[in-house]
């Protein structure tokens, strides 16, 4: 196909040209890729689906938030305080498990006192405020 001038006309159909295969098979997703999977599911390695209760709450790019609330916390009960909850309570319950969890770890004693008043069930009377 060509134009008024005689040149070469290219259409661009969006697709890649030659044989280049779609690397989702790839091992290391980019953390800025829109399909990675957050950091919830990285470190639990599971696949993220669509509507993931953690994925607004755990962005890939910030990994160590998560590892901290799974060690302290450990990640079945944050996701069953996250499907206790009201969707616009989920990120302040987030970010003070956070806040909670990586204080816990730099500070072992309270880690322990923190684990015994989480057993006792004190430590989410917040949600009923
Ligand atoms: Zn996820």
């Amino acid at each position: 196909m060509t134009d008024y001038y005689g040149r070469t006309v290219v259409r661009y159909d969006g697709r890649p040209k030659g044989n280049k295969r779609p690397s989702s098979h790839k091992h290391m997703a980019s953390s800025t890729h829109p399909n990675a999977p957050c950091a919830a599911c990285k470190f639990l390695r599971r696949k993220c689906i669509q509507g993931c209760v953690f994925s607004p709450y755990f962005p890939p790019e910030d990994p160590t938030k998560f590892a901290n609330v799974h060690k302290i916390f450990g990640a079945s009960n944050v996701s069953k305080l996250l499907n206790e909850i009201a969707p616009h309570q989920r990120e302040d319950a987030v970010n003070s498990l956070a806040y909670e969890a990586e204080a816990r770890l730099k500070d072992p004693v309270m880690a322990v006192l923190v684990q015994f008043l989480y057993f006792k069930g004190k430590f989410f009377d917040f949600k009923r405020n």
